[in-house]
């Protein structure tokens, strides 16, 4: 069955993209369009066969891929990266059709950052990876960074391209093969992007996709003995199956989870950049795993904040994220809006003010979900505990900084954390004892490819990120080379 899904011109193969062809399954999933909920086509569903025989095509590419060294890969993926770069309206109009982000994002920020994932890992596998030699009792200790094999890959829908190629660039520069399984919501980029690696010369089985749902083709990927990797964003409850099912072949995972990040005001904060970076929480309509949804807010400021908060966010525009002038767009998926008007219809149930929205935006219909603040919630209630995913944030006071200290970190999560203050010994100090994989100060999602990224507590395992990329995809090898034995 041929199945194709035209978007901006461009006919997108729906079949997976195994050993360098396309191949279809006996079955399909429906896929719609967040914007207006119309049908977009029908998607290819894998499972156990299609996975099966996606990781022996990587195996089988993978002596020739590890075998052209970090130049010779590199030169591939800076064509890649060419080609993204040369096709970014096609895969932010794609992208934007799938998972309903704001399309000025997908063309100015997100689709150049694909092309830099790519870049970024292939220049640094080249140039950078390295460990001066040690010397042991006259021994030369050499360090050195070997291809693993075979690494899966699960992403979700809410950044698909971006974070795919955010594991893809380094697993690729490692000189590992890759086994995509994207997400179920937004399947359609990694199919352009498939046509793409081919394009630029990436040889037939490097880079693989299987397309399918999370219990069907995502559980026969992560259970499969033949990757050496796994490396998984998405929520919590998923990253125990994977770790289960990983447990069988004791396949090293890196997992990147939910938050339910602080964004503490300090008393001496600038409380208009404060108000300016809370409302950037709303961003991709609150469906960032990064995002600041607990506003902790000194209590001497909090009344200018709030009223400023409030006024600020009034004047984003919400609607079709095509439009450049809209701020905020849909949810994903009903299932998806229902859960955060679940969220909210409990905290309102328990009591909790709600200030701003708390409902479906009714003048736009379908997924629309205004932006939200939950008053002052019970610090033990669910609305101040779990990731809601959505325009939803909860604002709390405090009275002293080792106070901000102890409800920051009063969370299972440790993704990130922003701190807005006035000094920075005091931000450096606040900043310090917060349990966070990143911690911004008076700035937002500020990310460079070279830093660690990664969650604390439930929040992930692991770090990815310049070296720490390599450290998790390679088989990271010490070779110790005696002085003695030589014969010439
Ligand atoms: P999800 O866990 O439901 O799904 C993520 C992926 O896992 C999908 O591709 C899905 O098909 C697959 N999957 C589902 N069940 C599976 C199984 N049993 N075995 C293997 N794969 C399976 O998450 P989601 O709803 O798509 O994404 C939202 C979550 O992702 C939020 O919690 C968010 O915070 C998190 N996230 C984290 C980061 C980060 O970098 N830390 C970035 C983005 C999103």
């Amino acid at each position: 069955m041929l199945t194709q899904v035209t978007i901006h011109d461009y006919p997108i193969d729906t079949r997976h993209f195994i050993g360098g062809e396309r191949v279809a399954s006996a079955e399909t999933f429906a896929n719609f369009s967040p914007i207006d909920q119309s049908p977009l086509g029908d998607i290819h569903r894998g499972g156990a066969e299609e996975i099966d025989r996606a990781v022996a095509a990587a195996k089988e590419a993978f002596p020739a891929w590890a075998a052209l060294g970090p130049a010779g890969r590199g030169d591939i993926l800076r064509r890649l990266a060419d080609l993204v770069e040369q096709n970014i309206e096609l895969l932010a109009q794609v992208e934007t059709a799938d998972n309903g982000a704001l399309l000025r994002s997908h063309r100015r920020g997100v689709m150049p950052r694909v092309a830099h994932n790519l870049r970024f890992f292939a220049d640094f596998a080249q140039h950078e990876l390295h460990h001066d030699d040690f010397e042991t009792r006259g021994h030369a200790n050499q360090v050195s960074w070997d291809p693993s094999g075979v690494a899966g890959l699960i992403t979700p829908w809410n950044a698909p391209l971006m974070l795919a190629t955010w594991k893809i660039g380094p697993a690729l520069a490692a000189g590992d093969t890759v086994v995509l399984k994207p997400a179920e919501w937004s399947p359609l980029t990694a199919s352009v992007f498939a046509d793409l690696t081919q394009q630029a010369g990436v040889p037939a089985g490097v880079f693989n996709v299987v397309f399918g749902l999370g219990e069907e083709a995502g559980a026969a990927l992560v259970a499969h003995p033949g990757l050496s990797r796994i490396s998984f964003t998405g929520s919590v409850p998923t990253a125990k199956k994977i770790a289960r099912a990983a447990a069988d072949n004791l396949t090293p995972v890196s997992f990147e989870l939910g938050g339910k990040s602080p964004l503490v005001v300090l008393e001496d904060a600038d409380v208009e950049l404060a108000v300016e970076l809370a409302v950037e929480q709303y961003d991709n309509a609150g469906q960032v795993c990064l995002s600041g949804t607990r506003l902790l807010v000194h209590e001497s400021l909090a009344e200018q904040f709030a009223a400023g908060f409030q006024a600020k966010a009034a004047t984003l525009v919400q609607g079709d994220p095509r439009d450049e002038t809209t701020d905020i767009g849909p949810q994903i998926h009903p299932d998806h809006l229902s859960r955060i008007s679940g969220f909210v219809e409990r905290a309102r149930g328990d009591g909790a003010q709600i200030v701003m929205g708390g409902e479906r935006n009714e003048d736009l219909g379908g997924l629309y979900y205004r932006p939200t603040l939950v008053m002052e919630p019970a610090p033990e209630s669910e609305i101040v505990k779990e990731e809601v995913f959505g325009p939803v944030l909860a604002m709390l006071t405090f009275s002293t900084d080792d106070q901000a200290v102890e409800m920051a970190n009063d969370t299972q999560f440790g993704l990130a954390a922003v701190v807005v203050s006035g000094n920075r010994d005091r931000a450096a100090s606040v900043a310090n004892r917060l349990v966070a994989g990143t911690v911004w100060v008076n700035c937002f999602f500020v990310r460079d490819l070279r830093a660690p990224f990664g969650g604390s507590k439930k929040s992930g395992v692991g770090r990815e990120g310049g070296q720490w990329s390599f450290d998790f995809y390679s088989d990271v090898k010490n070779t110790v080379f005696a002085p003695h034995g030589w014969k010439e």
